[in-house]
């Protein structure tokens, strides 16, 4: 497919439908505060330029957020559409470069889309970056080597290792398989 039918495939989605996709994928069963993460909101009006971003305030700790608010969509420069394209072709098994020749992009741009993607719609968020099972694994493994030497040489280096590969494996899985849950 060359870049100018993109052109043409990307103005088929409405932003409607690609907030709705956000949504969806990011709430499941309903929207939840980012800062508190209760479930307790009400939708509160949209967005003064993006009229089917939906705006909501928390009835637990009155915070006001919107469908975007703390996901790596939120300020970018792309369009949503185009990253929910970028997202769609990832799903495709699609190359960087193939995503980038699709989009009409800069390779390094997509580069940088599909990380923050794979890290995850909400990883800009801090209280999710909390709840990372990778870092605190990593953590862990690290502190408890260089606190340890003896104990982790006794039990046998590899072995530490070779766990913590396997849950970083096991958490990157659960990052690329859900891009768009926390
Ligand atoms: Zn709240």
């Amino acid at each position: 497919m060359a870049a100018s039918d993109l052109v043409n495939l990307s103005a088929l989605l409405d932003d409607a439908q690609c907030f709705a996709l956000v949504r969806q994928h990011r709430w499941p069963e309903g929207a939840r505060c980012p800062v508190c993460d209760s479930g307790a909101v009400i939708r509160d009006g949209h967005d003064d330029t993006q009229p089917y971003r939906q705006r909501y305030r928390c009835k637990a700790c009155s915070g006001r957020f919107d469908d975007l608010t703390g996901t790596v969509l939120a300020g970018h420069h792309q369009p949503l559409r185009v990253w929910v394209l970028c997202l769609y072709f990832m799903g495709l098994n699609l190359s960087n470069r193939q995503i980038a020749l699709e989009l009409g992009l800069d390779a390094s741009d997509v580069q940088a889309m599909t990380e923050q993607l794979r890290r995850g719609l909400v990883a800009k968020a801090p209280e999710v970056e909390l709840k990372g099972e990778v870092e605190i694994d990593e953590v862990y493994v690290v502190a408890g080597h260089k606190g340890q030497p003896a104990a982790v040489a006794k039990r046998g280096g590899s072995d530490v290792v070779a766990g913590w590969q396997a849950r970083r494996a096991a958490a990157r899985w659960r990052r690329t398989s859900h891009p768009f849950s926390a």
